[in-house]
């Protein structure tokens, strides 16, 4: 095979066999069984697509969002200004310093995923996941050029030909036609969109963007049009830990053998009596994406599509019996005729509540964070060499450096007040004269910028407390009324 992956047979195309019953032994390295998921429609199928829209839709569409900030800013509504060390989402404005946001995100996300999976399974890897979402797309695209299952089989089963190439050239294009426009887009989320698209074309653009597209082409294609099912089965991670997350009364796709066994042929007009439901047709097989038959029970490949179910359906509907002989379904409820659901006791169990509480506490500090913001910060840095200088006439000299982070586009006014030791005087240095602690220290920043001041704090000897004197920094903007405050210390020699 071209790509190194043995394909089923034509005389094996209608059993269908699993990528389990393949595999006769289980080596260390077993090379890959390709596998030629077959079309399907039904309810999952068509909220399999509105899903994969709304991503790739998402996905493609948002850096070529535009936002007006005002001058000198740039008007990209979702950027990462790597350069220029900013994040920007529309209104939020996020500054290196304030990293601890994106963190919080993050932590949010994974808790959501917890909650997600031990409620409902893998529903983001079935629906949600990128690797999920590609796949699919770039399965649609080799179905459009190379028709659905029986026909990819047999196309890989003929010997090379002009039509065989043609096919195989116009699928590989299509790939990279996508893989190019993930890869670009993914840059764009960190330069503007329509320069950078621009110089792109025009063979104008930095060498790192080039490098940048060019990788990310490469994992798309990679990943979405050879690796496929073999991502979510040896490289993805998140399989083998989030059984941690599952218990009795998660729901996930299953086969309620119950039902369905036992199975076997079923013919027209043929009693039901001492059989199951299920006919043996393989069908949830063939639609399967990861080539696996959901009727062996749970397994690590199941991504949880869900395509099975539409496919069983289907078959259920055909020969008159009821649907739901593969569902979302609890352990519990697949493994016995159906006892009644006690929603409550599914719902709040231990480990979601846990996972809710998490959730909840988390958004909270977050979103408290967030609302606290101000358009101003500061940084108190005191001297560490020399510690203090004793002046000649006795008193004590902390040197500290001041910084004030200027968050807004103009240029800000400051009031400085110093409070902690009585008698201290402060000294900017550049600025002229010297305030006593108490009085107010007039600074200024320039817009978007952080502003870097030399600061002396002398103080007499008898006003310290000892080694270590607390000493209290706040700063009021004087155009918008925001403050910030910094607690530092003045030190001295022992007493
Ligand atoms: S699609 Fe349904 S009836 Fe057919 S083999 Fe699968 S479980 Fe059995
Ligand atoms: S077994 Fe069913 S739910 Fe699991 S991956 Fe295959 S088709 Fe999707």
């Amino acid at each position: 095979m071209p790509d190194g992956t043995a394909p089923l047979t034509p005389a094996t195309a209608d059993a269908a066999p699993s990528i389990r019953e393949q595999r006769t032994e289980q080596p260390l390295y077993a090379g890959r069984i390709k596998v030629y998921p077959k079309k399907i429609g039904g309810t999952f199928r068509r909220l399999k697509w509105a899903v994969l829209t709304l991503c790739l839709g998402l996905y493609y569409v948002v850096p070529w969002l535009r936002w007006d900030r005002g001058p000198h800013a740039p008007n990209q509504a979702v950027l990462l200004d790597l350069p220029g060390h900013r994040g920007y989402f529309f209104d939020i404005e996020i500054w290196p310093q304030e990293i601890y946001f994106l963190a919080g995100l993050m932590i949010l996300g994974a808790l959501s995923l917890f909650l997600v999976s031990s409620l409902f399974g893998r529903l983001w890897c079935g629906y949600a996941c990128p690797q999920t979402v590609w796949t699919d797309l770039f399965m649609w695209v080799e179905r459009l050029i190379e028709g659905d299952r029986n026909a990819r089989m047999k196309l890989d089963q003929l010997p090379w030909s002009l039509a065989k190439v043609a096919r195989k050239v116009a699928k590989h294009f299509a790939w990279l036609v996508i893989a190019v426009a993930t890869g670009g887009a993914w840059v764009m989320y960190y330069v503007d969109a329509p320069t950078a698209t621009r110089a792109f074309f025009t063979g104008k653009a930095s060498t790192e963007l080039y490098f940048f597209v060019g990788l990310f082409t490469a994992t798309t294609y990679i990943l979405a049009g050879w690796a496929r099912e073999q991502v979510c089965t040896y490289m993805c991670p998140w399989p083998r830990f989030q059984a941690a997350m599952f218990d009795e009364q998660t729901l996930t796709v299953t086969y309620r053998a119950w039902r369905g066994e036992k199975r076997g042929k079923h013919k027209t007009g043929d009693s039901w009596e001492g059989r199951g439901d299920c006919v043996d047709c393989r069908q949830c097989v063939m639609v399967c994406p990861t080539g696996i038959d959901i009727r062996d029970g749970q397994q690590m490949e199941c991504i949880g599509c869900s395509l099975c179910i539409d496919a069983c359906n289907g078959v259920m509907d055909k020969v008159g019996r009821p649907r739901g002989l593969i569902a979302f379904d609890t352990l519990i409820g697949a493994s016995a005729p159906a006892a009644p659901v006690n929603w409550a006791r599914r719902l709040l169990r231990p480990r979601v509540l846990v996972y809710a509480a998490m959730l909840l506490l988390v958004s909270a500090v977050v979103l408290t964070a967030f609302a606290m913001r101000t358009t101003v910060e500061v940084s108190v840095l005191r001297d560490r060499s020399p510690v203090f200088v004793t002046l000649s006439n006795g008193s004590i000299r902390n040197g500290y450096t001041f910084k004030i982070l200027n968050k807004t586009r103009e240029a800000h006014r400051y009031a400085l007040d110093i409070t902690g030791i009585g008698g201290a005087a402060i000294n900017v240095v550049g600025a002229d004269g010297v305030t006593p602690v108490g009085e107010t220290v007039m600074l200024e920043a320039q817009p978007d910028a952080v502003a870097t001041y030399r600061l002396y704090v002398a103080a007499p000897r008898p006003e310290l407390a000892g080694e270590s004197t607390p000493l209290h920094f706040h700063l009021t903007d004087l155009m918008t009324g925001s403050t910030a405050a910094y607690q530092s210390v003045f030190l001295g020699p022992k007493r």
